[in-house]
């Protein structure tokens, strides 16, 4: 079974307060889109041609790195996509407010963090707040197209936020300036989706 690049939930200039249009047009429609392209080309005529995306890059250690690299640049981006919107509620609220608060210390700690961990990422990769097995919310970074459901993640867990530091997520408007994107990119969070996240992985 082929996978298929499903359209965006929002209009390309959608984002435009943080991520410009035309980097989301070519992220989406050329960047995610050649993942799944190769994606497939990868698992054609193999015994994977009818795992899903989730049991494929469950077993990322042991898979080719083609599988294991455009496999986690499709659930990424069709992640990281629905996470976003141009019309956020600025913050969280509810028990993932809370629980935020109780973890870090507070929103901009936890925003803080966040952004440490996308800016020491060297090279291309990935941020991440997800929720463990034991409930707990935790932030890292994964390399490349990696991701915390990998069985080779150093911290592994469900989820609930990433952001895409590679330089073809911010460079048409930041350039160089990785934690500028970065910063600017909380404007675009869509917390009810994370909200509701939190709380299916929790
Ligand atoms: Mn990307």
């Amino acid at each position: 079974m082929a996978f298929t690049l499903s359209d965006l939930p929002y209009d390309y200039n959608a984002l435009e307060v943080s991520i410009d249009a035309r980097t989301m047009e070519i992220h989406h429609t050329k960047h995610h889109n050649t993942y799944i392209t190769n994606l497939n080309n990868a698992i054609a005529d193999t015994e994977h041609t009818y795992k899903s995306l989730e049991e494929l890059i469950a077993k990322a250690g042991s898979i080719s790195p083609a599988v294991r690299n455009n496999g986690g640049g499709h659930w990424n981006h069709s992640f990281f996509w629905g996470i976003m919107t141009g019309d956020s509620m600025g913050k969280p609220e509810g028990v993932l407010a809370d629980d935020i608060n109780a973890t870090f210390g507070s929103l901009d700690e936890m925003k803080t963090k966040f952004q440490t961990a996308g800016a020491t990422q060297f090279g291309s990769g990935w941020a991440w707040l997800t929720v463990s097995t034991a409930g707990k919310l935790e932030i890292s970074s994964t390399p490349n197209q990696d991701n915390p459901l990998m069985d080779i993640a150093n911290t592994k867990g469900t989820p609930i936020l990433a952001l895409d530091v590679w330089e073809h997520a911010y460079y048409l408007r930041y350039q160089n300036l990785r934690p500028a994107y970065m910063q600017a990119w909380w404007d675009v969070v869509n917390w009810n989706k994370v909200s509701e996240l939190y709380l299916a992985a929790k």
